[in-house]
């Protein structure tokens, strides 16, 4: 379970990435709006607590471009201010949740938990599914109805990638990153390759999801019936 803090007092950044490592998440945290938005839009954290008084970018900015850029991923909004309309406002720009500084940390725990509890792929940690397909993570299988197959590291990488940002636009290069790291020779022509047998096993599980190409950006996991 990964959380995006996005806070710019560098103390309580500290204090909050100690209180989610405590309590088993891996956190990183941004100090301000922009690099809070970039990482946010990779597609790889599972809840985010972003601060609304941040350098850059406002907090109510950043949730609003996250919004507008088709992430779903759980948002809840920290702030020193206790107005009611800023209430309003994080939670009219699609903030799951909202919190007034000076919090219990007690408090923040079970929100988080709340919020994690609402994905239904976070329920069962085990397993992603969409559209009929369903990704095992402990035996790297993806099933679809009755059969199944066994997906190389690589093949789960790309997958789970793509299932955890389903409807959304992977692009090339994030997926080289995260399934090769920063330090690898692999190329675009490397994803590409891993697509196709990732394509293949779709077919043979007769899947009703598939993996467009979204030319000249990355890739997209659609379901055929919605
Ligand atoms: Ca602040």
């Amino acid at each position: 379970m990964r959380v995006l803090i996005v806070e710019d007092e560098v103390r309580l950044a500290a204090t909050l990435q100690d209180l989610m490592e405590l309590n088993g998440y891996t956190a990183d945290v941004f100090h301000d709006g922009e690099a809070g938005l970039d990482n946010a839009l990779t597609g790889i954290y599972d809840v985010m607590l972003l601060d609304v008084m941040l350098p850059k970018l406002d907090g109510f900015s950043v949730l609003r471009r996250l919004r507008e850029a088709g992430s779903a991923v759980p948002v809840l909004m920290l702030t020193a201010r206790s107005e009611v309309s800023d209430k309003v406002e994080g939670l009219d720009c699609g903030a799951d949740y909202y919190l007034t500084k000076p919090f219990d940390p007690k408090e923040l725990l079970a929100c988080v938990r709340a919020l994690v509890r609402r994905q239904p792929e976070l329920r069962d940690p085990d397993a992603l599914e969409y559209g009929g397909l369903r990704l095992e993570k402990s035996a790297f299988t993806l099933s679809c109805g009755g059969r199944s197959v066994r997906l190389s590291r690589k093949e789960y990488d790309i997958m789970e990638l793509l299932m955890r940002n389903r409807n959304l636009v992977v692009a090339k290069e994030s997926l080289l990153v995260k399934v090769w790291g920063y330090e690898s020779d692999a190329e675009d022509n490397n994803v590409e390759v891993y697509i196709s047998f990732l394509r293949k096993k779709l077919t043979h599980l007769r899947a009703q999801v598939k993996i467009k190409t979204i030319r000249m950006v990355g890739y997209c996991l659609e379901a055929e019936n919605g």
